[in-house]
Formats: structure tokens, C-alpha cells, sequence
């Protein structure tokens, strides 16, 4: 199949641009081929629109050619591959004389914008109508509505998804926009590097330029102690340059810990906006929206028991319909209710048992030579207290529980001793270096677990 696929490959790199080989067809693979019908992965909806309206015969002659048959061919999404990102360059030669696709095509790319994540396919309901409701109105007046726009919630809830649309809106009403979205590391580490090497201009210049600035899981903001004056200029600035921000965070920015003062209000001084788990009913329109855009078919009644078997996460949503998906290919036929519940099941109760706290509370002990009904006590003794701030920060941090189920976990009532075990920890592991030790010790047992 390799074999085929490089070959294929090679017969078509002198067919088309180098534009489109590096947009797309980097962008594509052969899933499998037999029986005369090739499967071809995209990694996206928007590549395979693009290949379906203008490639597929190219690459049907292509494949005959190659197999000495005829070969039916057909196009599915598969997001699940890494698919190597293309730089493109600003001035490559080629767009100049290009489609529009390929002009969109590089906009979005050189933006980091994804064209899969748009708000047609965002479902809407109890859970996020507001913070959907804010990004529209955001992303169709930059910089006017709502500045900052802040986005909290937990895991694979649809964060990145609504800033992804944000940006893809912005451009569909005005492509001349300049837009950037990027993850917080990006974000400071460029910010760092300016500072280090005498080149705060062309950082101020490059923010400077966009309207629309998206910076992901905020959060890690905290691991930046030092730097924050400087981001606090670079907030300050772009924001009354009228650019618009927006920011995610899996917390809002009253709970993210080491954050100073003035950042914290600027960050709350826009629009603070939450997303949190998607009803049932959101569940299965999420199934069939998806379902429709990788041609799949199932039942409604097998979506239902999809998302009937899945808790909250989204992200594990996708997991699942995928794994029953799989589970067709495999077997030709659509499992039942059981069938599916035992799929999913067996998958739930393996990452359970890995990320059960109580693996926490065990291996802290351990570490600490206390015992876990001392990580539950009342003691308040350092030699106890400190061993217990470090299971809930672990168990908060790593295993993404609540802070009323960590709180929970070590028989407190108050999620707001959470809170303070977070900072406390924080605040020591800077110059306690052995404490911090033994911290990633059982960090890397708990994740060797998972
Ligand atoms: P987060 O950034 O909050 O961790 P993501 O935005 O990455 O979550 O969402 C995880 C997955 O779930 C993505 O594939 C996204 O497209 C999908 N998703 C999340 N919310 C929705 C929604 N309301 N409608 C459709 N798909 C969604
Ligand atoms: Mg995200």
C-alpha cells in the first residue's frame, strides 16, 4: 500500500502546483485500497471539498495508472492523523498567480486558523449559547464589543473550537484582516525572546498589524511570574490600539494562580464567559453534525447510546463515535446498545482506574512516608499539611478534577482550600527544590499510569 501511495504521490507531483502539493496533497494519505476502491484520509473537511471538487479525477487517473485498474476512489476526514503543518512563506512566487482557494488557503494557515472549526459546525445549547453568542458578536465587530474576550471551561468542552471560529468568521467577512491565533508558550516565549535579544520593536510591530489576537489556555500564564509586567504592556497596548483579544483558559482568571493584580482585572475587564458540559440533546446533534461531515452513517438510535455512554468531555464524544465507527469498518455491522456500552466501557474503565485519585493519595504517601487517613485528617501540622497540598494541587492540575471534587477527595468541605494549596505549592516549589523533586517524581508515576 505504501508502495502504491508513493507512487501515486510521485505521478502527481508533476500533475499539480507546488502550491497545491504543499497545501494539500501534504495533507492527505491513503487509509487503505482493495477491491479497486482507494480510501483517502484528509485532515480536514476544507481539504477534502478542495480534492473532492478538483482532484478526484486527477487522482482516479492517477491510481489506474498506477495499478494497471480501475479504482474507485473516495474522500473521509480523518482529524486523527498529524498532518506536518506547512509554512508558507510570505512571498512565495507561486501564490501570486494562484485561486482564491490558495489565497484563502494561506491567509488561514499563516493565521494558524483552521478551517474545520467554524461556528456552522458549533452546536449551540444550554451549556455555550452565551459564550458562542459573545464570539459572534466579536468576531463580526473586532475590537469594538467585548475587550478582552475571556473563555473558560474544562477539557475538550469547545474552547479552542469557538476561537478557531472566531477567526474563520473574521476572514470570511473581511480577508484583509490580520489574524493570529497561537498558545499562550508561543505567545511568551516570542515575548522572552524580543526582551532577551534587543528586538521588542519587531515584536511590538508584528502584534501591532493584527486586529485579532487569539491566545490559548492562558493558564500556563502562571509558569511566568517574572515576565508578567512586560505582557501586561503588551495587553495594555494592543488593547488600546482597539485590537481585539480573545483568550481560553480552563479556568477563569479569578482561579489561575500567581497572577498579578492588574493583569487579573484586564483580563476580567472585557467579557468573562464560561463553557461547560453539553446537555444530552447537545450530545447527539454534536454525533450527527459529525457523523455528516466524515459521511458517516449511523443510526440515531446508535448515537444515542453513543452519547448516552460518554459523560461530558467532547473531545472523548469524538473518541467514542470514532471507536464504534471502527468497530463497523471492522465488522460490517452497527453494534448494538450493549455491544457499544461494552466498547466504551472497557475504554472508560481502563483510563478510570489509571486516573483514579486514589492513586494519588497512595503514591504522595509514599513519597511523603505518611499515610493516606493523614492526607485526610484534620492535622494541620506542616508534616501533613504539605503532603495533602501537594495531592490536591496533583489532582487538580493533572487529573483536571474540580475544585469541590479535589476538595472532596481530602475531606475538606471548601473548594476555596483548594485554591490556596495551588498557590501555597506554586509558591514553594520555586525555591524549595527538593519539595518540587519529589512533585514531578509522582507526576511522572501518575503519568506513566495513564
Ligand atoms: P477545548 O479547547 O475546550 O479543550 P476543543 O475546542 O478542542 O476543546 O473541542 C474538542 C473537540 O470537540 C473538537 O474536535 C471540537 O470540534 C469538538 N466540539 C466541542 N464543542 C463542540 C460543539 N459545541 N459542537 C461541535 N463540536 C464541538
Ligand atoms: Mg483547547
Amino acid at each position: 500500500m505504501e508502495q502504491t501511495w508513493s507512487k501515486v504521490l510521485s505521478e502527481l507531483t508533476s500533475q499539480v502546483t507546488n502550491t497545491a502539493l504543499n497545501t494539500l496533497f501534504s495533507r492527505i494519505n491513503l487509509r487503505k485500497i482493495n477491491n479497486g476502491v482507494a480510501v483517502i484520509n484528509c485532515a480536514d473537511s476544507f481539504v477534502r471539498e478542495l480534492m473532492e471538487s478538483r482532484y478526484s479525477q486527477l487522482i482516479k487517473t492517477t491510481f489506474a495508472k498506477v495499478c494497471n485498474e480501475n479504482v474507485t476512489v473516495t474522500f473521509v476526514v480523518d482529524d486523527t492523523l498529524i498532518f506536518k503543518k506547512k509554512n508558507i512563506e510570505d512571498n512565495a512566487p507561486l501564490f501570486k498567480a494562484t485561486t482564491p482557494e490558495m489565497t484563502v488557503i494561506k491567509k488561514l494557515t499563516n493565521s494558524n486558523i483552521n478551517p474545520r472549526f467554524t461556528f456552522e459546525n458549533f452546536i449551540v445549547g444550554p451549556s455555550n449559547r452565551l459564550a458562542h453568542a459573545a464570539s459572534e458578536a466579536v468576531s463580526e465587530r473586532l475590537g469594538v464589543l467585548y475587550n478582552p474576550l475571556f473563555i473558560y471551561g474544562g477539557v475538550g468542552l469547545g474552547k479552542t473550537h469557538l476561537m478557531q471560529s472566531i477567526g474563520n468568521r473574521a476572514l470570511q467577512i473581511d480577508s484583509n484582516k490580520n489574524i493570529l491565533y497561537c498558545s499562550s508558550e508561543t505567545f511568551l516565549n516570542e515575548m522572552v525572546d524580543s526582551i532577551r535579544n534587543a528586538k521588542t520593536s519587531q515584536f511590538r510591530d508584528k502584534y501591532r498589524k493584527l486586529d485579532l489576537l487569539i491566545i490559548d489556555d492562558i493558564q500556563f500564564i502562571s509558569k511566568w511570574q517574572e515576565t508578567q509586567n512586560e505582557l501586561f504592556h503588551t495587553f495594555n497596548e494592543l488593547y488600546l490600539a482597539n485590537k481585539q483579544i480573545v483568550f481560553a483558559s480552563d479556568r477563569p482568571p479569578s482561579e489561575i494562580t500567581n497572577l498579578v493584580d492588574r493583569l487579573r482585572s484586564r483580563f476580567e475587564g472585557g467579557m468573562v464567559t464560561d463553557i461547560g458540559e453539553p446537555t444530552f440533546e447537545m450530545k447527539v446533534a454534536i454525533l450527527k453534525k459529525k457523523c455528516e461531515q466524515s459521511a458517516f452513517h449511523l443510526p440515531e438510535e446508535t448515537l444515542e447510546t453513543i452519547a448516552q455512554s460518554v459523560d461530558s468531555n467532547i473531545r472523548e464524544l469524538e473518541g467514542a463515535l470514532n471507536k464504534i465507527y471502527n468497530h463497523k469498518n471492522v465488522t460490517g455491522m452497527i453494534p448494538n446498545t450493549k455491544e457499544i456500552q461494552d466498547i466504551l466501557f472497557k475504554d472508560k474503565e481502563k483510563r478510570n482506574k489509571s486516573l483514579n485519585p486514589n492513586f494519588v493519595l497512595k503514591e504522595v504517601a509514599e513519597e511523603f512516608n505518611v499515610k493516606i487517613s493523614d492526607l485526610k485528617s484534620e492535622s494541620r501540622k506542616a508534616q501533613y499539611s504539605i503532603p495533602r497540598q501537594v495531592a490536591m494541587y496533583i489532582i487538580r492540575e493533572d487529573l483536571h478534577y474540580k475544585l469541590e471534587d479535589t476538595a472532596e477527595i481530602v475531606k475538606r468541605k471548601d473548594h476555596t482550600t483548594v485554591i490556596n494549596a495551588i498557590n501555597k505549592i506554586e509558591e514553594l516549589i520555586k525555591t524549595e527544590t527538593a519539595l518540587k523533586n519529589k512533585i514531578d517524581l509522582i507526576r511522572s508515576r501518575i503519568r506513566r499510569q495513564i
